[in-house]
């Protein structure tokens, strides 16, 4: 696809907000990037415009039918002054996967890929430099047409939003409390776990909202059909570190495939610790605790990176990891991971990309 990106700059830039109170998804930078679909025509109009507001139509297929997928990746100003994105093509090859399952056209990952190196350098001075903060990039795609028929629509549009984001643990890492969700469920073999897909998330805000009423930050999932198996949490891929090897579900169909779980992998298999990928119960993780041989637990996904969890919940059987503080893996998982996105450490994988 080689399509001219059109850009039309805005003539009354936002003030930038204060970079110690950013928070997560609150503020967005001046400019948007949008493409259009239609049957026929493909992928269409790549341009950067004024971020603002849609005018949508009341019959807007998304809004009903919810045919509408969404990615999240991270873009870093280091130290050296270059701006850095972690992976994007992994991103990219990820919408195309969504896609498929939601009867969702292809995207050209190429073209996408630049699309956000060219949105990222538009609005380049809206990436955060103190500690730990970065530019979260949010692309999305939804069916646009204006009918009430179910069946997959005709025209899309392709969006990306940027907004800054503060460092995910300010006062240090904080490990984090989980509910062990034994009622409600997130995804079913043959359903939409492994696509990035909005429903999945407006289904599992009942869980979500019902374990925070309890004091916890986060659910972790289990199997739909056993509730036996551990799936992820929230929006984050779980590792279970017992008695020296690291375990994490392995991708069945049900399971959102990270891409900080891929590079947690590749990190700790290139260190030589021990990685297995493979069906993990919720009792196993509490007899490994039984037995001291739970030595640590973390979540992976890109908004926290790397989140230890200090407390399980499960059935009101709670256990306690770690004493409540971060362990040697999760640390040097982070800090590694961390180091190689902000430009700190230097990239031995190739996972970094440069915005030029
Ligand atoms: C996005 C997401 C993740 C984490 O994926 P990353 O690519 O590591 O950010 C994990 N689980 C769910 C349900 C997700 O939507």
């Amino acid at each position: 696809m080689s399509l001219e990106i059109k850009i039309k700059r805005t003539t009354a830039p936002k003030a930038k907000p204060d970079q110690n109170s950013l928070g997560f998804g609150k503020y967005f930078t001046d400019h948007m990037f949008v493409m259009d679909y239609t049957e026929g025509k493909g992928w269409h109009d790549p341009r950067i415009v004024p971020y603002g507001p849609l005018e949508l139509d009341p019959a807007t297929a998304t809004l009903h039918y919810g045919q509408a997928i969404f990615e999240g990746m991270k873009s870093y100003n280091t130290k050296d002054g270059r701006v850095l994105l972690f992976r994007p093509q992994k991103n990219m090859e990820r919408i195309n996967v969504t896609n498929e399952r939601m009867c969702i056209p292809q995207i050209d990952v190429d073209f996408c890929v630049e699309a956000i190196k060219t949105l990222v350098k538009v609005d380049q001075d809206w990436i955060p430099s103190a500690e730990g903060t970065s530019l979260y990039i949010r692309p999305f795609i939804f069916a646009t047409d204006a009918v009430l028929g179910v069946h997959p629509s005709h025209t899309y549009k392709f969006m990306v939003i940027m907004s800054p984001v503060g460092a995910y643990y300010p006062q240090g890492i904080n490990p984090i409390n989980i509910y062990v969700e034994s009622n409600y469920v997130r995804a079913v073999k043959g359903g939409t776990g492994f696509a990035k897909t909005c429903g999945n998330y407006a289904a599992s805000l009942r869980a979500q909202a019902d374990a925070a009423k309890k004091g916890y930050v986060q659910v972790l999932w289990l199997d739909g059909v056993e509730k036996k198996y551990i799936e992820e949490v929230g929006s984050m891929n779980v590792f279970f570190k017992i008695d020296g090897e690291v375990i994490t579900p392995s991708l069945e169909g049900s399971i959102l495939p990270g891409i900080t779980r891929a590079s947690t992998i590749e990190l700790l298999k290139s260190q030589g610790t021990k990685v297995t990928e493979r069906r993990i119960s919720i009792q196993e993780v509490f007899d490994a605790h039984a037995a001291g041989k739970l030595d640590e637990v973390f979540g992976t996904g890109t908004a926290a990176v790397i989140s230890p969890v200090g407390e399980l919940n499960w059935n009101d059987q709670k256990i306690t990891i770690n004493d409540g503080k971060i362990g040697e893996c999760s640390k040097k998982v982070y800090d590694t991971i961390t180091g190689i996105q902000s430009g700190k450490l230097d990239d031995t994988f190739g996972w970094t990309v440069e915005v030029k």
